[in-house]
């Protein structure tokens, strides 16, 4: 059964298309600069990496343009053959706690809570009625990434405010990368070999959050209402004193928005080093001797172990601390630096086993008290057999 993955941005959106049960990736790829000058988009096919630039006027062009690579490839013999489309929606608040079949109620539901992403939910939605209308008969899912979190008692997910900001307005912790995190806490779980584990998953990539999972379910995580709580990342600045926002807007004369927007672009990696949000390039500035560049990355760290101890108290120990995305999963340095820091837990890990990047490892020594893996995360997976469970049901 043929099963289309889907992540839509405003001007993005990428895709893979599975052949499930078997979790065969036939094809993937990405349209990038949709609605603006020079679109282009990329596929892989059997390894191969075809380029090609393509005005892509609105989502429907991109579609349009997606489904005739499928034909012309022969992925496909007929759309007929694509039986099911999953969709990433970032927002599902407190009304979904899994994945649904996409119907209009969904939709208006989907629509409701663009109050709480307004950057993300507006843009995945165009891509749900794109390709309801380009792909009718195809069954609609959406996999929601804060669904996840809906296991978070009140004490982990509310705010010490005022509690009518709560029910008024949902003001609380919703948490997000719900599907990389739940990705993990299943392969996790497997590679343990027991499902009542005590897991840290840290998905640390460009945006970065950590999750507390007990028994396969978010317990707690570090990102909050927005996805700018918790960590610290590459341009963003994570968790802060709120009052430090009036005040800055007072010395400096910026407006909220402008404020905002230093806090989520110009802060993190960017903003403490001045350099760079990519760690990669903050490692290569360390290695000049930038000053800058080490404290920011120390700052990072930092913050890493913060949640990672706190979950150890909160959930009573570890069996596992999962490194995930694109930092977690590539940079040995990072990693060992996090976990020297851990040694007062017992956590011991082999530095020859770190020297890697990009694949799954435990790297911990067999003698650590508690186990550390790197998994590569696998989000689109994860879409791909939620729909195909809800098409077949
Ligand atoms: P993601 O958001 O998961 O795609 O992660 C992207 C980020 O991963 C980049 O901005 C880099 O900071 C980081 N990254 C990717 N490759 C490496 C690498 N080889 N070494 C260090 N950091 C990396």
């Amino acid at each position: 059964m043929k099963i289309l993955s889907v992540n839509a941005g405003s001007s993005s959106l990428k895709f893979q298309m599975y052949e499930m049960p078997e979790e065969k990736v036939l094809i993937s790829g990405v349209f990038e600069r949709i609605g603006l000058d020079n679109g282009m988009y990329t596929l892989k096919i059997n390894g191969e990496k075809i380029k090609k630039e393509k005005d892509l006027k609105d989502h429907s062009v991109a579609v349009q343009t997606l489904i005739d690579e499928l034909l012309d490839n022969k992925i496909i013999e007929s759309l007929d053959e694509i039986k099911a489309v999953g969709h990433r929606l970032v927002h599902g608040g407190e009304k979904y706690a899994e994945s649904v079949v996409i119907d209009q109620d969904v939709i208006k539901t989907v629509e409701e809570l663009s109050d709480l992403a307004p950057l993300h939910n507006p843009a995945n939605l165009i891509g749900v009625r794109t390709f309801m209308e380009l792909i009718p008969n195809a069954t609609q899912v959406g996999c929601f990434d804060t669904a996840f979190h809906q296991t978070m008692k009140p004490e982990a997910f509310l705010y010490p405010v005022p509690y009518e900001w709560y029910e008024k307005y949902g003001v609380r912790k919703y948490g997000f990368h719900g599907m990389s995190h739940n990705y993990i806490a299943n392969r996790c779980a497997e590679l343990l070999g027991k499902k009542d584990s005590k897991i840290v998953s840290c998905h640390i990539g460009n945006g970065g959050s950590l999750c507390a999972i007990k028994d396969g379910k978010s317990f707690d995580t570090s990102m909050g209402f927005t996805p700018n709580a918790g960590l610290m990342m590459g341009s963003r600045s994570g968790g802060i004193d709120a009052t430090l926002i009036p005040y800055v807007m007072q010395k400096t004369g910026k407006s909220m928005e402008e404020v905002f927007n230093d806090l989520n672009k110009n802060s993190g990696f960017v903003g403490v080093s001045g350099i760079s949000s990519d760690s990669r390039d903050i490692e290569d500035a360390i290695a000049e001797g930038n000053e800058r560049a080490k404290l920011s990355q120390e700052i990072y760290v930092q913050k890493i172990v913060n949640y990672i101890a706190r979950y150890f108290v909160e959930l009573q120990g570890l069996d596992a601390i999962v490194f995930t995305a694109g930092v977690g999963e590539n940079s040995k340095a990072t990693r060992a630096e996090i976990l020297d820091k851990l040694e007062c837990l017992g956590v011991k890990y082999d530095k020859e086993l770190n020297d890697f990047r990009g694949e799954e490892r435990l790297i911990s020594t067999p003698d650590s008290s508690i186990k550390v893996y790197v998994i590569p995360t696998d989000e689109e997976v994860m879409i791909a057999r939620d729909t195909y469970r809800l098409a077949n049901k």
